[in-house]
């Protein structure tokens, strides 16, 4: 189970979340991709509607009801389901905030849902705030896949989520860590982008993929389509990168064995 995750806005969580779990759809993989955030933007851009009223995240966080009656196949990507999110979601943060295992009610929901489903990725996507949704996720998750755009500023606020990481580790998630950097919206000709690039591999050597995700207007057009850009444009820059970058990740996970069958399998 993959948290992705990065306080700021507009760096390619959802984008990356999204193109991840086609990804690895298209490759044959069972994937469900759980929108965590309020704007429903993975949701959407999945093909699902998230009017008022779609029943999916809230619904498990709130009124604990079970995740298999509200999951959805997206009508894009045979393999892939999404658990949606609508706006109704943006209350959920007060309304859990007195309630009891409010950090472990999406955890529960996913063990009980992973006990009769064969899956073998899923993704969480969440909202930019570290509030009660994103620790839900990070409690849930095995691991966090961090998405960094190739930016000014690009690490800021990444010690505030590894701080926040290191503070669910310790209290109720013992086994998250930090496992994938994806730099996203990178361009070759900045030296910007190259010197991003380069400062984040300094950090987190082993995190980083190889594959970067370049700036591409197919890439931020999809969504308004309802697709993701490997359906939308198969052959864009993007496209590919999303796909080279979820081979990637598919290998370093099949190395060591962390896809969410094979946790169940071995709980
Ligand atoms: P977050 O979920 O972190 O807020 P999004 O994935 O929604 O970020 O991306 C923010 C905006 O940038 C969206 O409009 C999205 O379409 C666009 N975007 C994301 N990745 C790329 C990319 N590689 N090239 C061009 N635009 C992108
Ligand atoms: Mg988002």
């Amino acid at each position: 189970m993959i948290v992705v995750a990065n306080q700021k806005g507009g760096v390619g969580k959802t984008t990356t979340a999204v193109n991840m779990g086609v990804g690895l759809a298209m490759s044959g993989l069972r994937v469900l991709i759980v929108d965590v955030d309020p704007q429903g933007n993975a949701t959407t851009a999945l093909g699902i509607d998230h009017d008022l009223g779609t029943p999916g995240t809230y619904e498990v966080l709130i009124d604990e009801e079970p995740i298999s009656p509200m999951a959805r196949m997206s009508p894009e990507t045979p393999g892939l389901e999404v658990l949606p999110a609508t706006i109704d979601l943006s209350g959920a943060d007060l309304q859990l905030a007195n309630v009891k295992h409010r950090e472990r009610r999406l955890k529960t929901a996913l063990d009980e849902y992973l006990k009769t489903h064969e899956i073998d990725y899923v993704f969480l996507d969440c909202p930019p705030s570290l509030g009660l949704l994103t620790i839900n996720a990070l409690v849930a998750a095995d691991e966090v896949l961090l998405p960094i755009q190739c930016e000014y500023y690009a690490l800021e606020g990444v010690t505030q989520l590894m701080r926040t990481v290191q503070a669910v580790k310790s209290s109720f998630n013992s086994k998250l860590q930090l496992a994938t950097i994806l730099m996203t919206m990178y361009d070759g000709r900045t030296r910007l982008s190259r010197e991003v690039v380069d400062e984040v591999r300094g950090q987190f050597a082993n995190e980083m993929l190889e594959t970067r995700i370049p700036r591409s207007v197919r890439v931020s057009e999809a969504p308004s389509y309802g697709r993701s850009v490997l359906s939308y444009e198969p052959n864009s820059a993007g496209a590919v990168a999303y796909r080279e970058a979820a081979a990637e990740f598919a290998k370093l996970h099949s190395a060591t064995g962390r896809t969410a069958s094979t946790k169940i399998a071995s709980s």
